[in-house]
């Protein structure tokens, strides 16, 4: 599918699920875009990200999928930028046309004009709860990233305010409906506990430029913050946008629980 097409069936499907569709910059010819649906009486906020990268394309399918399914709660304030980086996605590349990893250009100084805009969008947002929408053409299985609040600094209130219990193992479980837990004792370098990666601290803390999202998000916009990364060769695509989509469902879930 064209990018161009599957960003007209997102804000079509959007739109007919009753978000806002705004506009926050656009490369070239493909519209830089984020969804949001705001209930006057939302008990929590979730917010979603996919197409970071251009080859993992079953994120901005899966946010897609809910959109059609009507699957987003009444309850929950929902924000979705699904389309990071278009321009990948167009040349199936995990970098931009000019070959810049988005993923490695969030922080003070964002370094890609992707992640310029998306921060710009993000600036002063606050949610409870985050989720990064990856794949990993490496992978065997799926696999979660986490970074909780007590990688937040020792005087930011949600360290307290968002002390829930980890969902981790309760979305893998999710995940593992559709597709099998990768169960690699390392990966990307870092040690893995059957599925489950928690990146060491020293390498989140001291981490200053040329961030990924998900740091950036954990630093400024949401207390919790997860990485779903499905097997982009290793699995079809249908059971890769299931596998995201039960992870969502299943954070949302916890959310409600601990904040209701
Ligand atoms: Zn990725």
């Amino acid at each position: 599918m064209r990018v161009k097409e599957l960003s007209d069936r997102l804000v079509d499907a959007a739109r007919r699920a009753r978000f806002q569709v705004e506009y926050y910059g656009k490369r070239e010819d493909h519209s830089l875009m984020a969804f949001h649906r705001v209930p006057e009486d939302a008990k929590a906020s979730v917010y979603l990200s996919a197409g970071v990268h251009g080859d993992e394309p079953a994120g901005p399918m899966a946010l897609l999928d809910l959109l059609r399914k009507k699957a987003f709660r009444d309850d929950v304030a929902y924000y979705l930028v699904p389309l990071v980086n278009p321009l990948g996605l167009e040349a199936k590349t995990r970098e931009n046309d000019k070959g810049q990893d988005v993923n490695r250009s969030y922080g003070p100084t964002p370094s890609t004009p992707e992640a310029v805009a998306h921060q710009a969008w993000l600036k002063d947002r606050q949610f409870d709860l985050a989720i990064c929408l990856h794949e990993d053409f490496e992978a065997t299985g799926f696999y979660l990233y986490e970074l909780a609040p007590e990688r937040l600094p020792k005087d930011d209130p949600r360290r307290t305010s968002h002390a829930f219990p980890s969902p981790a193992r309760d979305l893998l479980a999710a995940g593992a409906e559709h597709l099998p837990i990768d169960l690699s004792e390392e990966i990307d370098g870092f040690p893995a506990d059957k599925g489950l990666m928690r990146p060491p601290e020293e390498r989140t803390e001291t981490w200053t430029e040329d961030l990924p999202e998900a740091i950036q998000l954990l630093r400024h916009h949401a207390p919790w913050c997860f990485t779903t990364e499905t097997p982009s060769t290793a699995a079809n695509i249908v059971d890769r946008v299931a596998c995201h989509g039960a992870v969502i469902q299943a954070g949302v879930n916890w959310l409600l629980h601990h904040v209701s």
